[in-house]
């Protein structure tokens, strides 16, 4: 099934291929060129899943040879935990989620998942595995049932309302005149910034993979709307290994453990509270975005 290519009307008129079931990986690459293809081994084993336990052991990798990206990081992502990855633009935090997905090998090191490499596993079983909720959500011009059903193959009507109930997007589907029917996309209705995101979290929610990758938006969205999506994205964590790519601080707060990426490395990890209490990056990192806050409510 994994050589089944389906085209897909992505971004206006240009037609792109995308391996069916990775439609919300294609946002991780619309601004970059397209990664080598990754060849499965032969006879490759598929990934057992048992409790969703993640670890990046001495990762090490460079888009280019001549420039290494990250340069040996340490990550252990317990079952169940939410990790939160921060650093500043560039560290190469989205870099760690293209890697887990396995869009470039690692050239030194290697992820584990329950202790199996994932260069070892096929592709098609671990990106079964993983679930993203992307950025910026590229939607189909298609209906808004189909752009949620897309999680998961056969999906039912009663399955895509209650993914839509889940990510709290039904009543405002309920709303339109054609309800699920609603076409979307660049030729029908723009939804908003954080209507797509809801769209990604119910396609997330129907495929309910183990491991859920959450790359935060790096343009805010309103405080009201960011709020409201924080809240649903705390249920759909729930019972699942969790890595969010944090671009701002503001929804770390909470995390089980915050590690820090700071020119390809691990520069410190902790809570919070004991990264704010430690001194280092993170905490100058915190104060400064809380005195753009504050410069930024004074001018309003
Ligand atoms: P931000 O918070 O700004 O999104 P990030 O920490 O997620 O940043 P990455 O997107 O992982 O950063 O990028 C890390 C580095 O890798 C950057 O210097 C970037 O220019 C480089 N890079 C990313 N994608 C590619 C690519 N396809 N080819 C070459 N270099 C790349």
């Amino acid at each position: 099934l994994s050589q089944l290519f389906r085209p897909l009307d992505l971004l206006g008129m240009v037609y792109r291929t995308v391996r069916q079931g990775l439609i919300d990986m294609n946002d991780m690459f619309a601004l970059v060129d397209a990664p080598a293809e990754v060849i499965d081994r032969p006879g490759a084993p598929a990934l057992a899943v048992r409790r969703g336990h993640v670890c990046f052991e001495n990762v090490r990798f460079g888009y280019e040879p001549e420039r290494e990206i990250l340069k040996g990081i340490d990550l252990d992502v317990p079952a169940g935990a939410t990790v939160a990855v921060v650093g500043p633009s560039g560290a190469g935090k989205s870099t760690l989620a293209r890697l887990m997905f396995r869009f470039y090998d690692v050239t030194g090191g290697r992820i584990l998942i329950d202790g199996q490499d994932i260069a070892e596993v096929t592709q098609e079983t671990l990106r079964a595995a993983l679930g993203i909720v992307p950025q910026d959500t590229v939607l189909f011009n298609d209906t808004i049932g189909y752009n949620i059903g897309y999680g998961r193959e056969g999906a039912t009507p009663e399955a895509i309302r209650a993914a839509a109930r889940g990510a709290a997007i039904e009543r405002f589907i309920e709303s339109l005149p054609q309800g699920y029917e609603t076409r979307v996309g660049e030729r029908g209705l723009k939804l908003s910034g954080g209507e797509k995101q809801r769209v990604a979290i119910a396609r997330t929610l129907l495929k309910d993979p183990p491991i859920l990758i959450l790359d935060e938006a790096t343009s805010a969205l309103d405080s009201g709307t960011e709020a409201a999506i924080q809240a649903t994205l705390a249920t759909i964590e729930h019972g699942r290994t969790t890595i969010v790519i944090a671009h701002r601080l503001s929804t770390v707060v909470d995390a089980d453990r915050i590690v820090v990426l700071d020119h390809g490395r691990v520069a410190e990890q902790g809570t919070h509270a004991e990264l704010l209490e430690a001194g280092g990056v993170y905490a100058g990192m915190w104060h400064y975005q809380a005195t753009q806050a504050e410069r930024a409510i004074a001018v309003a």
